[in-house]
């Protein structure tokens, strides 16, 4: 089963649109969705048009959860609020619902699925550093986790008290002993410094993993993102990639 694994789309369609295009040329049987379909981006409703017609599982991101008025806004800084905001005001009543419905975790053979971290998703814990990670691998079901929430491309592994680090483009997760965490970075709004967009492949015949970056016409969305009215600071990081 080939698997492309998106997370935080942030209402950027045209990011979404190119990795759409790179995921057709891979031939994949499954396309899943971790969450933050919305907040930021200036096309939320059709990002939930596409991804409720493309993908076979969408998970609820903490943008989610607030755009359908779940989570506390307080919890956001002043930018994501003002976006969650907009975003609200902009959503229909069917992708509201959509969004309301999204499941918070999701398991498929040896791989969990999950928007923020496999130990209470709900919490929304952020995974940056092996010091975050270390203790995430003793609440895994699965051997695999694939995750998204920090907008960072990197994936970790752990055997016995052993941690290592996966940073280059292409994974053959090949020791059966060992679990491995893999952040996919974000399609609408990466944060590690590489302004395109980010999703991941997985081969779970071959046991590979792929990190796949992608050019899209980032001036597009910044210019729909000023008519629109949203924050200039989150108009401008799109540009830089952090
Ligand atoms: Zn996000």
């Amino acid at each position: 089963m080939r698997y492309a694994i998106l997370s935080d789309i942030h209402g950027n369609l045209e990011a979404l649109q190119a990795v759409l295009r790179d995921i057709e040329q891979q031939g994949v049987d499954k396309i899943v969705c971790l969450g933050d379909v919305v907040g930021y981006g200036p096309n939320p409703n059709e990002c939930v048009d596409v991804i409720r017609e493309k993908a076979h599982i969408c998970l609820m991101g903490n943008h989610d959860y607030a755009a359908i008025g779940k989570e506390p806004i307080e919890y956001f800084n002043p930018y994501a609020r003002d976006a969650i905001l907009w975003t609200r005001r902009q959503l229909t009543g069917d992708n509201l619902a959509f969004l309301r419905d999204l499941p918070f975790l999701h398991i498929d053979g040896e791989i969990t699925f999950v928007h923020s971290s496999p130990h209470r998703p709900e919490d929304w814990t952020y995974i940056l550093t092996p010091r975050d990670v270390y203790h995430q691998f003793n609440f895994m079901q699965t051997p695999l986790c694939f995750v998204g929430h920090s907008h960072v491309a990197i994936g970790f592994a752990r055997r016995g008290d052993d941690l290592w680090i996966l940073l280059e483009d292409e994974h053959r997760l090949e020791d059966h002993e060992a679990r491995y965490i893999i952040n996919v970075g974000a399609v609408g709004q990466p944060r590690d410094q590489d302004p395109r967009a980010s999703y991941g492949l997985y081969d779970s015949g071959q046991r590979t993993f792929q990190f796949r970056r992608i050019e899209y016409d980032i001036e597009a969305v910044q210019k729909q993102m000023e008519e629109a009215g949203l924050p200039q600071y989150l108009i401008d990081r799109l540009s830089y990639g952090r």
